[in-house]
Protein backbone atom coordinates (compact mmCIF):
# COMPACT_ATOMS: atom_id res chain seq x y z
CA UNK A 1 0.00 0.00 0.00
CA UNK A 2 1.36 3.44 -0.34
CA UNK A 3 1.14 4.84 3.12
CA UNK A 4 2.38 8.43 4.95
CA UNK A 5 4.14 9.00 7.94
CA UNK A 6 3.89 12.00 9.64
CA UNK A 7 5.63 13.12 12.63
CA UNK A 8 9.01 10.15 12.91
CA UNK A 9 9.57 10.46 16.61
CA UNK A 10 9.36 7.09 19.00
CA UNK A 11 6.18 6.14 17.37
CA UNK A 12 5.96 7.63 13.62
CA UNK A 13 9.25 5.99 13.44
CA UNK A 14 8.55 2.59 14.81
CA UNK A 15 5.46 2.07 12.44
CA UNK A 16 7.63 3.19 9.48
CA UNK A 17 10.35 0.94 10.37
CA UNK A 18 7.75 -2.14 11.14
CA UNK A 19 6.31 -1.44 7.55
CA UNK A 20 9.08 -1.03 5.71
CA UNK A 21 9.79 -4.65 6.08
CA UNK A 22 6.17 -5.52 4.45
CA UNK A 23 7.14 -3.97 1.14
CA UNK A 24 4.70 -0.91 1.22
CA UNK A 25 5.45 2.23 -0.51
CA UNK A 26 5.92 4.73 1.91
CA UNK A 27 5.95 8.55 2.31
CA UNK A 28 7.34 10.22 5.32
CA UNK A 29 6.83 13.91 6.60
CA UNK A 30 9.63 15.63 8.68
CA UNK A 31 10.75 18.48 9.96
CA UNK A 32 13.73 17.61 10.52
CA UNK A 33 17.13 17.04 8.34
CA UNK A 34 18.46 14.81 9.88
CA UNK A 35 15.65 12.36 10.06
CA UNK A 36 15.68 12.59 6.61
CA UNK A 37 18.44 11.28 5.93
CA UNK A 38 18.33 7.90 7.77
CA UNK A 39 15.09 6.79 6.73
CA UNK A 40 16.38 7.73 2.86
CA UNK A 41 16.78 4.24 2.28
CA UNK A 42 13.08 3.07 3.61
CA UNK A 43 11.10 4.93 1.90
CA UNK A 44 9.50 6.11 -1.46
CA UNK A 45 9.91 9.58 -0.45
CA UNK A 46 10.35 11.71 2.46
CA UNK A 47 10.12 15.80 2.79
CA UNK A 48 8.94 18.24 5.15
CA UNK A 49 6.18 19.17 2.54
CA UNK A 50 3.15 17.28 3.00
CA UNK A 51 2.36 17.41 -0.88
CA UNK A 52 4.36 14.16 -1.10
CA UNK A 53 1.16 12.11 0.52
CA UNK A 54 -1.26 13.41 -2.62
CA UNK A 55 -1.07 9.55 -3.45
CA UNK A 56 -1.22 7.88 -0.13
CA UNK A 57 -3.86 5.35 0.77
CA UNK A 58 -3.44 6.07 4.51
CA UNK A 59 -1.45 8.35 6.16
CA UNK A 60 -0.47 7.84 10.05
CA UNK A 61 -0.69 11.29 11.98
CA UNK A 62 2.24 10.98 14.88
CA UNK A 63 2.88 14.66 15.73
CA UNK A 64 2.72 15.32 19.57
CA UNK A 65 -0.77 15.61 21.08
CA UNK A 66 -1.09 19.38 20.88
CA UNK A 67 -0.36 19.64 17.03
CA UNK A 68 -2.71 16.73 16.35
CA UNK A 69 -5.17 18.89 15.08
CA UNK A 70 -3.40 21.18 12.95
CA UNK A 71 -1.79 18.41 11.69
CA UNK A 72 -5.16 16.95 10.43
CA UNK A 73 -6.38 20.45 8.83
CA UNK A 74 -3.35 20.43 7.02
CA UNK A 75 -4.29 17.16 5.25
CA UNK A 76 -7.35 18.62 3.74
CA UNK A 77 -7.13 19.00 0.33
CA UNK A 78 -3.95 17.29 -0.45
CA UNK A 79 -4.88 13.62 0.37
CA UNK A 80 -7.28 11.98 -1.51
CA UNK A 81 -10.78 11.55 -0.09
CA UNK A 82 -10.62 7.93 -0.01
CA UNK A 83 -7.26 8.06 1.98
CA UNK A 84 -7.67 6.44 5.37
CA UNK A 85 -5.69 8.63 8.07
CA UNK A 86 -5.45 7.82 11.14
CA UNK A 87 -4.30 9.66 14.44
CA UNK A 88 -2.40 8.00 17.05
CA UNK A 89 -2.58 10.51 20.06
CA UNK A 90 -2.79 8.85 23.43
CA UNK A 91 -6.13 11.13 24.17
CA UNK A 92 -8.99 10.41 21.93
CA UNK A 93 -12.27 12.36 22.77
CA UNK A 94 -10.93 15.49 21.73
CA UNK A 95 -10.16 14.35 18.10
CA UNK A 96 -13.68 13.14 17.42
CA UNK A 97 -15.46 16.51 16.90
CA UNK A 98 -15.08 17.21 13.27
CA UNK A 99 -15.81 15.50 9.92
CA UNK A 100 -12.95 16.11 7.63
CA UNK A 101 -12.44 15.07 3.78
CA UNK A 102 -11.21 11.76 3.67
CA UNK A 103 -11.42 8.67 6.10
CA UNK A 104 -10.92 10.10 9.31
CA UNK A 105 -10.20 6.60 11.84
CA UNK A 106 -8.63 7.88 15.22
CA UNK A 107 -6.17 5.40 17.09
CA UNK A 108 -3.92 4.75 20.03
CA UNK A 109 -0.98 1.94 20.30
CA UNK A 110 -0.90 1.07 24.06
CA UNK A 111 3.12 0.88 23.47
CA UNK A 112 5.55 3.56 24.37
CA UNK A 113 8.90 4.08 26.26
CA UNK A 114 9.94 7.16 28.29
CA UNK A 115 12.61 8.05 25.13
CA UNK A 116 11.41 10.35 22.33
CA UNK A 117 12.66 10.67 19.05
CA UNK A 118 13.36 8.90 15.59
CA UNK A 119 16.78 8.04 17.37
CA UNK A 120 14.57 5.47 20.26
CA UNK A 121 11.92 4.31 17.93
CA UNK A 122 12.39 0.40 16.88
CA UNK A 123 10.34 -2.08 14.73
CA UNK A 124 9.11 -4.17 17.74
CA UNK A 125 7.57 -1.51 19.72
CA UNK A 126 3.48 -2.81 18.78
CA UNK A 127 4.68 -6.35 19.31
CA UNK A 128 1.64 -7.88 21.08
CA UNK A 129 0.68 -4.23 22.29
CA UNK A 130 -2.74 -3.20 22.08
CA UNK A 131 -3.79 -1.03 19.39
CA UNK A 132 -7.00 1.14 19.79
CA UNK A 133 -8.88 2.23 16.92
CA UNK A 134 -12.10 4.87 18.01
CA UNK A 135 -14.35 5.00 14.97
CA UNK A 136 -17.06 7.83 15.36
CA UNK A 137 -17.41 8.81 11.91
CA UNK A 138 -18.49 5.36 10.51
CA UNK A 139 -19.56 1.92 11.17
CA UNK A 140 -17.08 -0.14 12.67
CA UNK A 141 -17.23 -3.17 9.98
CA UNK A 142 -16.80 -0.25 7.46
CA UNK A 143 -13.67 -0.97 5.16
CA UNK A 144 -11.33 1.63 5.84
CA UNK A 145 -11.54 0.12 9.58
CA UNK A 146 -10.57 -3.27 8.63
CA UNK A 147 -7.79 -1.83 6.22
CA UNK A 148 -6.14 0.05 9.36
CA UNK A 149 -7.10 -3.35 11.48
CA UNK A 150 -4.92 -5.05 8.80
CA UNK A 151 -2.16 -2.74 9.36
CA UNK A 152 -2.01 -2.93 13.00
CA UNK A 153 -2.32 -6.56 12.79
CA UNK A 154 0.72 -6.67 10.27
CA UNK A 155 2.47 -4.39 12.79
CA UNK A 156 2.35 -7.30 15.22
CA UNK A 157 -0.50 -5.97 17.67
CA UNK A 158 -3.55 -6.80 18.90
CA UNK A 159 -6.70 -4.34 17.57
CA UNK A 160 -9.17 -2.99 19.87
CA UNK A 161 -12.49 -1.14 19.23
CA UNK A 162 -14.10 1.39 21.68
CA UNK A 163 -15.74 4.52 22.45
CA UNK A 164 -13.16 7.52 22.92
CA UNK A 165 -14.72 8.73 25.99
CA UNK A 166 -14.24 5.13 27.68
CA UNK A 167 -11.13 5.02 26.17
CA UNK A 168 -10.06 8.87 27.73
CA UNK A 169 -11.38 7.77 30.77
CA UNK A 170 -9.22 4.25 30.51
CA UNK A 171 -5.80 5.58 29.55
CA UNK A 172 -6.36 7.66 33.08
CA UNK A 173 -6.37 4.84 35.29
CA UNK A 174 -3.92 2.82 33.65
CA UNK A 175 -1.33 5.73 31.88
CA UNK A 176 -2.04 9.18 32.80
CA UNK A 177 -2.42 8.68 36.49
CA UNK A 178 0.25 6.29 37.02
CA UNK A 179 2.76 9.09 35.49
CA UNK A 180 1.36 11.35 37.54
CA UNK A 181 2.01 9.47 40.86
CA UNK A 182 5.11 8.47 39.48
CA UNK A 183 6.23 11.99 39.52
CA UNK A 184 4.64 13.00 42.75
CA UNK A 185 6.58 9.76 44.26
CA UNK A 186 10.31 10.79 42.96
CA UNK A 187 9.89 14.63 43.80
CA UNK A 188 8.32 13.73 47.35
CA UNK A 189 10.92 11.98 48.51
CA UNK A 190 14.27 13.00 46.33
CA UNK A 191 15.74 15.25 48.95
CA UNK A 192 16.25 12.13 51.34
CA UNK A 193 19.63 11.98 50.77
CA UNK A 194 19.57 8.43 52.49
CA UNK A 195 16.14 7.21 50.74
CA UNK A 196 18.32 8.46 47.44
CA UNK A 197 20.89 6.19 48.15
CA UNK A 198 19.30 2.72 48.96
CA UNK A 199 16.62 3.04 45.84
CA UNK A 200 16.76 -0.09 44.87
CA UNK A 201 14.62 -2.01 41.85
CA UNK A 202 11.33 -1.27 43.52
CA UNK A 203 11.87 2.78 43.24
CA UNK A 204 13.35 2.55 39.86
CA UNK A 205 10.16 0.09 38.52
CA UNK A 206 7.58 2.41 40.07
CA UNK A 207 9.56 5.66 39.23
CA UNK A 208 10.23 5.09 35.53
CA UNK A 209 7.35 6.98 34.24
CA UNK A 210 8.71 10.03 35.76
CA UNK A 211 11.14 10.02 33.38
CA UNK A 212 8.15 10.58 30.58
CA UNK A 213 8.69 12.70 27.51
CA UNK A 214 8.15 16.13 28.84
CA UNK A 215 5.54 17.23 25.69
CA UNK A 216 3.87 14.04 26.42
CA UNK A 217 3.34 14.60 30.07
CA UNK A 218 2.03 18.09 29.49
CA UNK A 219 -0.26 17.17 27.63
CA UNK A 220 -1.84 14.22 28.61
CA UNK A 221 -2.56 16.47 32.23
CA UNK A 222 -3.84 19.57 29.78
CA UNK A 223 -5.75 17.10 27.11
CA UNK A 224 -6.86 14.49 29.80
CA UNK A 225 -7.20 16.37 33.07
CA UNK A 226 -10.66 15.57 33.90
CA UNK A 227 -10.32 11.91 33.81
CA UNK A 228 -7.25 11.77 35.28
CA UNK A 229 -8.86 14.33 38.04
CA UNK A 230 -11.46 11.17 38.47
CA UNK A 231 -8.86 8.54 38.68
CA UNK A 232 -7.40 10.41 41.23
CA UNK A 233 -10.03 10.83 43.63
CA UNK A 234 -10.72 7.05 43.54
CA UNK A 235 -7.22 6.48 44.25
CA UNK A 236 -7.28 9.10 47.05
CA UNK A 237 -10.07 7.03 48.56
CA UNK A 238 -8.15 3.41 48.26
CA UNK A 239 -4.50 4.92 49.72
CA UNK A 240 -7.18 5.76 52.33
CA UNK A 241 -9.11 2.37 52.82
CA UNK A 242 -6.52 -0.08 51.68
CA UNK A 243 -4.91 -0.40 54.75
CA UNK A 244 -7.96 0.01 57.19
CA UNK A 245 -9.46 -3.47 57.90
CA UNK A 246 -8.55 -7.06 56.34
CA UNK A 247 -5.19 -5.97 54.95
CA UNK A 248 -4.08 -9.65 54.42
CA UNK A 249 -7.15 -10.56 52.60
CA UNK A 250 -6.92 -7.56 50.44
CA UNK A 251 -3.69 -8.01 49.49
CA UNK A 252 -3.50 -11.40 48.99
CA UNK A 253 -6.39 -10.93 46.21
CA UNK A 254 -4.59 -8.26 44.82
CA UNK A 255 -1.18 -10.32 44.62
CA UNK A 256 -3.22 -13.32 43.07
CA UNK A 257 -5.25 -10.94 40.41
CA UNK A 258 -2.28 -8.59 39.55
CA UNK A 259 -0.04 -12.18 38.92
CA UNK A 260 -2.29 -13.04 36.58
CA UNK A 261 -2.29 -9.77 34.21
CA UNK A 262 0.88 -10.22 32.41
CA UNK A 263 2.86 -13.08 30.99
CA UNK A 264 6.47 -13.62 31.39
CA UNK A 265 7.49 -11.64 28.61
CA UNK A 266 5.68 -8.89 30.64
CA UNK A 267 2.81 -8.54 28.11
CA UNK A 268 -0.94 -7.70 29.31
CA UNK A 269 -2.64 -11.12 28.49
CA UNK A 270 -6.00 -9.84 30.50
P1 LIG B 1 8.10 12.03 19.87
O1 LIG B 1 9.06 10.92 19.94
O2 LIG B 1 8.46 13.35 20.48
O3 LIG B 1 7.69 12.25 18.36
C1 LIG B 1 6.84 13.25 17.92
C2 LIG B 1 7.32 13.73 16.57
O4 LIG B 1 6.41 14.70 16.09
C3 LIG B 1 8.68 14.43 16.63
O5 LIG B 1 9.74 13.52 16.53
C4 LIG B 1 8.60 15.34 15.43
O6 LIG B 1 8.86 14.57 14.27
C5 LIG B 1 7.11 15.72 15.38
N1 LIG B 1 6.88 17.01 16.04
C6 LIG B 1 7.39 17.45 17.21
N2 LIG B 1 6.95 18.70 17.48
C7 LIG B 1 6.17 19.04 16.45
C8 LIG B 1 5.45 20.22 16.12
N3 LIG B 1 5.47 21.29 16.91
N4 LIG B 1 4.74 20.25 14.96
C9 LIG B 1 4.73 19.17 14.13
N5 LIG B 1 5.41 18.02 14.39
C10 LIG B 1 6.11 17.98 15.52
O7 LIG B 1 6.72 11.62 20.53
P2 LIG B 1 5.95 10.22 20.46
O8 LIG B 1 6.13 9.56 21.77
O9 LIG B 1 6.30 9.50 19.22
O10 LIG B 1 4.46 10.75 20.42
C11 LIG B 1 3.82 11.06 19.21
C12 LIG B 1 2.34 10.78 19.37
O11 LIG B 1 2.20 9.42 19.79
C13 LIG B 1 1.67 11.64 20.44
O12 LIG B 1 0.44 12.10 19.94
C14 LIG B 1 1.47 10.68 21.60
O13 LIG B 1 0.32 10.96 22.37
C15 LIG B 1 1.34 9.35 20.90
N6 LIG B 1 1.74 8.18 21.71
C16 LIG B 1 2.88 8.21 22.45
C17 LIG B 1 3.22 7.09 23.21
C18 LIG B 1 4.46 7.07 24.05
O14 LIG B 1 4.53 6.30 25.01
N7 LIG B 1 5.45 7.87 23.76
C19 LIG B 1 2.41 5.95 23.17
C20 LIG B 1 1.27 5.95 22.37
C21 LIG B 1 0.94 7.08 21.63
P3 LIG B 1 9.77 15.15 13.08
O15 LIG B 1 11.05 15.58 13.75
O16 LIG B 1 9.92 13.96 12.20
O17 LIG B 1 9.04 16.27 12.45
Amino acid sequence: MKIGIIGLGLIGGSILKKLAGFGHELYAVTRSHETLRHVESLVKSCSDKYEILSNCEVVFVCTPIGKILETLDRLEGIVPESCVVTDVASVKEFVTKKKYSFKFIPSHPMAGTENSGYGASFPELFVGAKWVLTPYDCPIDACEVKILLELVEQMGAKSIIADAKEHDKAVAMISHLPMYISQCLYNAFKDNKLAMKLASSGFRDTTRLAMTDLTLACDMLSFNGKNIQEAQNVFISELENLKSENYLEKITEISSSRRKMYNSDGKNIV
